[in-house]
């Protein structure tokens, strides 16, 4: 890759063709010439996956009822999970963007790690192509933040839909976060009709801190206006993920506060169930919890949805996303990690207390991911 007289980056044919999922057709049409690169993105999304461009595979695939979880083998030997989940409207595909996450929500298994590095475009386009089945969703909700790895997310995202190759509809592509306003802002700006998803869990910065600590930095009212600014832009209805946590975030003061923000707005409140993980104990709520909020958020004019878990019995399920493969078979982990963090910080998106290193973050992480009624 170099940047030519103009600052506009260039590419060569080998780096082309060792990993051509990474590539836009433009980009390698610019290199390859058009009949070449048509015919080339021919046979990586026209044709049955081809091992010779290949740069992960798959290592393993857990079935469970009607969700599969496929564990994919990078080429530096880390590993990462994509889940596949049958609907009665098809099937919904959830693919990683990084390997571990940055951000520590206290509920979720996939930063217990600590962050290991950020996945390439290509490896994201290949978590989709290479799958055994057709999906008609593609949602960017497995491992790690994925507006923190903005740049690969965008560009897969480009490249998946591509009329000339895997042509994937734009409007069946989610874009799950935490909502990191720098990056939320840019994607208001891009000409992309994706739909968005905003994990909250709070409805004020202690809860939400306590919850998903590294976006202390991020002003809850904010970050709920710009999803609302995108929302409008767009003109798509926003889901808003509300994982209940009974006695944290189900209090009356949550129900008026969700009301004041949402009420007549292009917004649907999705109530999610906690999945059960090593890493944080309080108890899941019950159905009837459930309904209830419910009720009491339909009372007050929003629409809601109770979103069923699925994958639970595989560890495939929201929150439950880590690799085993990278707990066994890697041990330490590299120092450039360090330097992938600082990038995240550098960006304005993850709190100022990001540790030195991966084993002090799941140190600090471990510390807190106890959260009890008393805290909040
Ligand atoms: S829920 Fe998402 S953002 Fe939070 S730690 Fe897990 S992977 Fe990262």
């Amino acid at each position: 890759m170099k940047k030519n007289d103009k600052d506009v980056v260039t590419y060569t044919e080998d780096e082309i063709r060792s990993d051509p999922y990474g590539f836009t057709l433009k980009e390698i049409t610019e290199v390859l010439g058009e009949q070449e690169a048509q015919k080339l993105f021919n046979v990586l999304y026209k044709k049955k996956p081809n091992a010779q461009y290949q740069t992960v595979k798959i290592k393993e695939i857990q079935q469970g009822g009607d969700t599969s979880k496929y564990a994919f083998e990078l080429k530096d030997g880390y590993c990462i999970e994509t889940v596949c989940i049958k609907r009665k409207t098809g099937t919904t595909v959830c693919v990683s963007t990084m390997v571990g996450c940055p951000v520590g929500c206290i509920f979720c298994e996939s930063g217990s790690n600590g962050f290991i590095r950020n996945l390439t475009p290509s490896e994201i386009v290949q978590q989709v192509v290479l799958l055994k089945e057709k999906v008609n969703r593609i949602v960017y909700m497995g491992m790690g933040e994925p507006l923190f790895n903005y740049n690969s997310l965008i560009k897969s995202i480009h490249i998946l839909r591509d009329r000339n190759g895997y042509n994937f509809p734009t409007d069946g592509i989610t874009v799950s976060t935490v909502g990191p306003l720098t990056q939320l802002k840019k994607l208001r700006e891009e000409h992309l009709k994706i739909q968005l998803t905003l994990s909250l869990h709070a409805t004020n910065q202690t809860t939400r801190n306590k919850v998903i600590p590294h976006m202390s930095g991020n002003k809850i009212e904010d970050v709920v206006e710009a999803v609302l600014s995108y929302s409008e832009r767009h003109n798509r209805k926003i889901t808003i993920a509300y994982l209940l946590l009974p006695g944290v975030n189900d209090r009356p003061s949550d129900v008026r506060q969700l009301s004041r923000w949402f009420r007549g707005k292009n917004v649907l409140i999705n109530l999610l169930q906690y999945n059960n993980t090593k890493c944080f104990d309080m108890k899941s709520p019950n159905k009837q919890q459930l309904v209830a909020f419910k009720n009491l958020l339909e009372r007050e004019g929003l629409e809601v949805k109770l979103r069923e878990s699925r994958g639970g019995k595989i560890k495939a399920a929201c929150g439950q996303l880590v690799s085993e493969h990278n707990k066994k078979g890697r041990g330490a982990v590299p120092s450039a990690i360090r330097l992938d963090i600082e990038k995240s910080r550098n960006n304005g998106t993850v709190h100022s207390n990001v540790p030195k290193n991966t084993r002090e973050k799941a140190h600090l992480n471990k510390k807190k991911r106890k959260i009890t009624k008393k805290d909040i």
